[in-house]
């Protein structure tokens, strides 16, 4: 399959963005207060978190009632699906890139080149 195939399928392959949620699932146990509980006697109730870290270090945590865990499961899973195929996509730009520089016969640097200085862009999270 040539690139352009391969880019077309993964394009293909991208799940809707709606429902996506960036983190992770946090899993602790705790008691719920109530003395008669069975947690009092140290049988603890699982309780299931969305945790995100967000740039400079703080973090949100977002408690979930056992019935929205699957679809929280699943929007970080969509999350994660979507930077795969990004970065496939991205690696299959830079060889069709590579391509078309090759068919062009190299670059004409020389001049361009000795008077640029590289700067680098700050990459995504
Ligand atoms: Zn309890």
């Amino acid at each position: 399959m040539n690139l352009l195939d391969r880019r077309q399928r993964l394009l293909a392959k991208l799940p809707p963005l709606d429902e996506v949620l960036r983190g992770s699932l946090v899993e602790r146990s705790v008691r719920c207060g109530k003395p008669s509980c069975r947690c009092a006697s140290g049988e603890l109730h699982g309780a299931v978190s969305l945790s995100v870290t967000h740039r400079g270090g703080r973090t949100e945590q977002i408690s979930l009632p056992h019935e929205l865990v699957v679809s929280v499961r699943k929007g970080i899973a969509v999350y994660w699906q979507w930077w795969k195929i990004l970065e496939q996509i991205s690696a299959i730009n830079r060889d069709l890139l590579r391509q078309q520089r090759a068919r062009r016969g190299g670059v004409e640097d020389g001049k361009a080149r000795r008077g640029a200085k590289s700067r680098k862009r700050r990459a995504p999270p």
